[in-house]
């Protein structure tokens, strides 16, 4: 039961290892009841971000992800530097995250159904897509495409990397002619859309999937409102850009909470892939018969 936290003086008494102040309601929630509910405000349904690592243990079945390519680490190319360079943000995301970029793929199963499964981390530079990324994303296509799986895209990051310049820019024609290859073989794809999905991952990948998927209040574009608003020269409609608007324009498919997620990718899964994937699932179909 989450409590009640109606002063902000108050908000010291709460330690941070223990309890996170929902953005969406204000109210206080203990950190282990926020894992317990896949980090979902119980009193308003905020979905909080997740790390690739809680996303693949939420979806997959225990034990049966077996990552691909983790020793895919970016370069520098063109030395970068903002107010900070590119390599010393790359090794802040790597000690913050554990991980060494934005993207983890493997296989794994999903209610015993075989898949490819790509997961982009928000936390690792915002989950922004530079040329590891876009390789990860390919070759889980790939690798979807070699052994006749379904594949699964969950999408949370900004968009391109603009501290790889045109490297990045590049890993959408990369993405998408790998997805392409996937879809003149009949290999179905799902795209899951979470908070937040735009820029360049939202204009190549994420938004071409057989099925598109999004968590609930998801910010889902291209551009920024700003931006956005700037172009059309006029106000923008309440919600523009939300899961829910999308949805209710044609551009989503379905918004799913994170609850019933798993089974929703399993059912769809058993619509767009009835033999199951691969051979390997196949005896196992045959094995269970
Ligand atoms: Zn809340």
């Amino acid at each position: 039961m989450p409590l009640k936290f109606p002063f902000r003086a108050r908000r010291e008494s709460y330690p941070p290892d223990l309890w996170t102040q929902c953005p969406g309601c204000g109210q206080m929630l203990f950190n282990k009841h926020l894992d317990r509910d896949l980090r979902v405000c119980a009193a308003c349904g905020h979905h909080f971000r997740l790390t690739a690592t809680a996303r693949l243990a939420q979806l997959l079945d225990p034990g049966t992800f077996s990552e691909r390519d983790e020793g895919l680490i970016p370069v520098d190319p063109i030395s970068f530097v903002d107010s900070r360079a590119y390599a010393d943000r790359l090794e802040a995301a790597r000690t913050a995250t554990g991980l060494r970029d934005a993207a983890v793929w493997g296989f794994g199963s999903i209610e015993g159904r075989r898949v490819a499964i790509c997961v982009l981390d928000f936390g690792f530079m915002g989950g922004s897509m530079g040329s590891v990324v876009g390789e990860k994303v390919a070759r889980a296509a790939e690798g979807a495409l070699a052994e006749s799986l379904p594949l699964i895209i969950v999408s949370s990051s900004g968009g391109a990397r603009m501290q790889e310049g045109t490297l990045a820019l590049m890993q959408l024609v990369i993405t998408l002619g790998a997805l392409d290859r996937l879809r003149a073989a009949g290999v179905p794809f799902v795209s899951v859309m979470a908070d937040p999905t735009t820029g360049g991952v939202f204009a190549s990948f994420a938004s071409v999937g057989d099925v598109n998927l999004a968590e609930p209040n998801a910010l889902i574009g291209f551009a920024g409102a700003r931006v956005s608003a700037g172009t059309i020269a006029d106000e923008l409609p309440p919600g523009f850009q939300r899961s829910e608007f999308l949805l209710s324009h044609g551009f989503i498919d379905r918004i799913v909470h994170r609850s019933a997620l798993r089974a929703e990718l399993a059912r769809i899964l058993g619509y767009l892939a009835p033999a199951g994937g691969g051979s390997g699932s196949g005896t196992r179909e045959a094995s269970r018969g």
